[in-house]
């Protein structure tokens, strides 16, 4: 108490966050007992990836969690909040092959034990730097579990499952067309294939009848891949080429004879009516090809380009092929024509390489069964979305879901637990390397080269972490999670996977809740990206404003279930309401003085009118924050806690409680003194999960005996509702007050009146009720509205040279005669006037462009609608108060 009193100093969060935060980790505040006898409250992180430093969306991801975990903890529960990070295979490995590209070798050359030592080398170096960052951000999490996706227990978890599925039967080898990137030379599963709109083509190719003079023709929009073709394609029904079918026709330049079959698959309203089949390109061609025995022509190596079965063209790149194949046909007549055509390609999300569907044989597991109890969870409501709508894209994705592609041809991973006999050619699903063939008893056995999918080590986090397979005291009391927090992009990837691996391994749900946040977008609304170069460092942002700025300033601008849109200064709001809650502090401290109050307790037969207001207030506002959080709005939590503290408590109670605290009256004095101690005690206990950093400090001043930490409002206890204070008929008769008082303000502030000059209020009221609310206040609101004088009545009128408001039931007017330089002013005006106009009119523009409203994202321009309202709002009034000082 006496630190805070005597050095009256700012609030300097660079030392107090470093110092708060070590103490917190020295003291074991977050780490959750498995043994203990609350109800546990439980989150698993979302693991960052090792290749993802820091960023605004983490950092609103991490903030989110922090408030829910602290909420939960200071509420009685025992919470628990599982950090860790994931090893991102593919995206790690590229970083790292980058770098050896820089040194002039391969990753081949280098060999997969070099190369993998590399590789970990870096991760771990990197994944400490993310982890510290989420330190620095003041998360509470249980930082001695943290997990890494390759650490020992992990990994054994990730070899179980894949042994259980595989005795299962669900989890199978198969020749499929996977989505292959070239550049990666990696398969991908499909929910890394990113579709994009691109302007192409559709050629239409003729193939001639053999023996004939007769042709048919057949429209592509990858020609290239018709060099592995194996047949053409009718519909059974079509009449138009009924007699084809079973003829042959000469496939262009190769010259190889391909069958004419009749297929239910082939649209005969599509195109021609007559599609060509290449079962080792196309997806639906491979299951025509198997329909009708085809053979599979593999046309290109893995790196795109071609390959011997391409004839001439072998050693192109697919993209060369395909022109250098176009002008071929187009010389020889077989292109018949070329119609423009809009297409959407699959892209790896990664790299953005178009991806090549291609034959090739990969490990799957069969999900079709894992998904049945993962919808009954969402159908049942035991499974709950936050924003519902996305329970939408779950349940579509699971009721249409495929196999998923686990192998992927990289280094850096669980490498798959299959040995394969070389002599026999047995394969060997284990844990460990067998050491000869259960089937020929041949020592020459190697194991399976590809990983597994980043994501079948992510799938199982919410139990591996605790142990799983071991029936560990950790997993009992902390399995299953309570919410997980998360973007949208990973609801398929991650998400929904691991919906299917609690049921299937832990016989439960993993989490009942899911809260899917917005996506950061800068000031202007385009979407954060490394590649635009528009993000904002958030550690920069912590340098400048202190981690609790940061924190609140995104809970602020993220209104529930939409993206914020954040700039530089974007993080001021936060920043100024710490300062204000600080001095609010300091002030209401240092009026306590050295007597000891009980803050626990309220001297209830004391207290007086605006003490009961501001007790009513405090009790709303507890119960709304309440429901919020139940409802996982947390912007609406933090604003109720920005407006109660900063409007309510800063602004009113205590500009109102000054003349009692500086008056004769010693047990007013003191009842003013104890109330203000006591809502102070309880905002800064309510804003602990949003900053939590000045509220610990400021905690220690009031309540927490020599500021050590010992004792610490970590726990709480969360301020309780006692149900004595509400009175809504008080908090109407106030509400009248303060919107005066907000009216002259705006209208001292609009016509730039000096804050030291105090001015006369004439009051026009329709209501005569309000006019003796008004008479009544008159001694609360004089000194924050600068007032001298307030004449109030039905009949009063507008005197000479006053500026006026309007406010419900009732127009105000003050004389401004004596108190502004009129001159000065109409100049200042009417230049802010033209300044606003021109924004207003270059806005206008924008809005009017079709080409603008047809590309901008929807919310972009919903958001610069509202703005030009806001501006013409602003164009008027200026307007009105110019006018008026011109008519003087
Ligand atoms: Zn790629
Ligand atoms: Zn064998």
């Amino acid at each position: 108490m006496a630190e805070m009193r005597k050095k009256g100093k700012p609030y300097d969060p660079k030392q107090a966050e470093d110092r708060w935060f070590q103490t917190w980790l020295n003291a074991g505040y977050f780490e959750g007992d498995p043994h203990s006898d609350k109800k546990a409250y439980t989150i698993v992180i979302p693991p960052p990836n090792v290749t993802d430093i820091l960023h605004l969306g983490h950092a609103l991801n991490n903030t989110i969690q922090d408030i829910l975990i602290r909420y939960h903890r200071m509420s009685g529960y025992e919470a628990e909040w599982l950090p860790g990070s994931d090893h991102a295979g593919i995206a790690t490995q590229v970083i790292v092959e980058k770098q050896l590209a820089g040194e002039g070798i391969t990753r081949r050359e280098l060999g997969r034990e070099k190369f993998l030592e590399r590789v970990k080398a870096w991760a771990y170096h990197n994944k400490d730097i993310i982890l510290g960052q989420l330190r620095k951000m003041g998360c509470s999490c249980d930082w001695n579990r943290t997990r890494f996706t390759l650490d020992e227990n992990l990994s054994r978890a990730v070899t179980e499952v894949f042994l259980r599925l595989y005795k299962k039967g669900l989890i199978y080898r198969g020749s499929r067309i996977v989505n292959w990137c070239p550049l990666d030379q990696t398969s991908i599963s499909d929910d890394e294939v990113e579709h994009m709109e691109i302007d192409s083509h559709l050629w239409y190719i003729r193939y001639k009848l053999k023996g004939s003079d007769e042709y048919m023709i057949v429209a592509t929009t990858r020609p290239e891949t018709m060099l592995g073709d194996t047949a053409l394609a009718v519909n059974p029904t079509d009449t138009r080429f009924k007699k084809y079918v079973g003829k042959t026709v000469m496939l262009p330049i190769l010259e190889r004879e391909i069958p004419i079959v009749a297929d239910n698959f082939v649209d005969p309203e599509f195109g021609t009516g007559v599609v060509k089949v290449t079962p080792a390109h196309d997806p639906n061609d491979f299951e025509i090809g198997r329909r009708h025995d085809l053979a599979q022509v593999n046309i290109m190596n893995l790196d795109g380009t071609l390959n011997e079965n391409a004839g001439k063209y072998k050693g192109l790149d697919r993209f060369e092929g395909r022109k250098q194949l176009l002008k071929d046909l187009e010389a020889k007549g077989y292109l018949v024509k070329t119609e423009k055509y809009r297409l959407s390609v699959g892209v790896h999300d990664r790299c953005k390489t178009v991806v090549e569907p291609m034959l090739s044989e990969q490990w799957f597991v069969k999900m079709k069964p894992l998904a049945e109890p993962a919808i009954e969870a969402l159908k049942s409501g035991k499974l709950r979305f936050h924003p519902d709508h996305w329970s939408k894209t779950y349940l579509h994705w699971m009721e249409n879901i495929r196999d998923w592609c686990i192998s992927r041809q990289l280094w850096w991973g669980h490498r798959i637990p299959v040995y394969y006999c070389q002599d026999c050619g047995e394969a060997i699903a284990s844990a460990t390397a067998p050491e000869k063939c259960p089937k020929c008893e041949s020592t020459n056995i190697l194991q399976e080269e590809d990983v597994l999918d980043t994501w079948f080590s992510s799938w199982l986090w919410p139990f591996s972490v605790f142990g799983w397979p071991e029936e560990t005291d950790l997993l009992r009391k902390f399995y299953p999670t309570d919410v997980l927090v998360t973007a949208s992009e990973i609801i398929f990837l991650w998400v929904a996977r691991m919906v299917m691996a609690g049921y299937e391994f832990m016989g439960e749900i993993p989490f009942t809740d899911v809260y899917i946040h917005g996506t950061v977008r800068d000031a202007n609304g385009v979407k954060m990206s490394k590649s635009l170069g528009n993000g904002i460092d958030p550690l920069e942002i912590i340098k400048q404003h202190g981690a609790d700025a940061l924190r609140i300033s995104l809970i602020l601008a993220t209104p529930d279930g939409q993206d914020p849109w954040i700039g530089h200064n974007s993080f001021e709001l936060g920043r100024n309401f710490n300062n204000k809650i600080w001095n609010a502090a300091r002030f209401v401290i240092m009026n306590l003085g050295d007597d000891k109050i009980n803050l626990d307790y309220l001297p209830k037969d004391r207290l007086i009118l605006i003490d009961h207001w501001i007790l009513s207030r405090m009790e709303k506002t507890i119960k709304a924050v309440n429901h919020a959080f139940d409802d996982f709005k947390l912007n609406t939590a933090a604003k109720l806690l920005y407006d109660f503290a900063w409007k309510d408590f800063c602004d009113w109670y205590i500009e109102l409680i000054k003349a009692r605290l500086s008056g004769s009256d010693t047990e007013d004095k003191r009842t003013a003194q104890h109330v203000s101690g006591y809502v102070l005690k309880r905002i800064i206990l309510l804003l602990h999960p949003f900053i939590p950093f000045v509220t610990e400090e400021i905690y220690q001043q009031i309540d927490g005996g020599n500021g050590d930490g010992r004792r610490t409002i970590t726990f709480g206890p969360w301020p309780a509702v006692e149900g004595d204070f509400e009175d809504d008929e008080l908090e109407n008769r106030l509400a009248h007050i303060q919107t005066l008082v907000n009216a002259i303000r705006n209208v001292r502030a609009e016509m730039n009146v000096p804050p030291g000059k105090r001015a006369d209020v004439h009051v026009r009221i329709d209501d005569p009720q309000l006019g003796e609310i008004l008479d009544e206040y008159f001694n609360y609101y004089k000194n924050l509205a600068r007032i001298d004088n307030a004449i109030i009545g039905e009949r009063v009128k507008k005197p000479p040279m006053s500026a006026s408001a309007v406010l419900p039931g009732a127009e105000i007017f003050i004389p401004l005669e004596g108190l502004i330089d009129i001159d000065a002013e109409r100049k200042r005006l009417g230049k802010e006037l033209d300044n606003l106009k021109n924004q207003l009119e270059k806005l206008s523009r924008k809005l009017a462009n079709p080409d603008y409203l047809a590309n901008a994202p929807a919310d972009v321009v919903s958001r610069d609608k509202v703005k030009k309202l806001d501006f013409e709002d602003r164009v008027e009034k200026l307007n009105k108060n110019l006018e008026q000082l011109m008519s003087w």
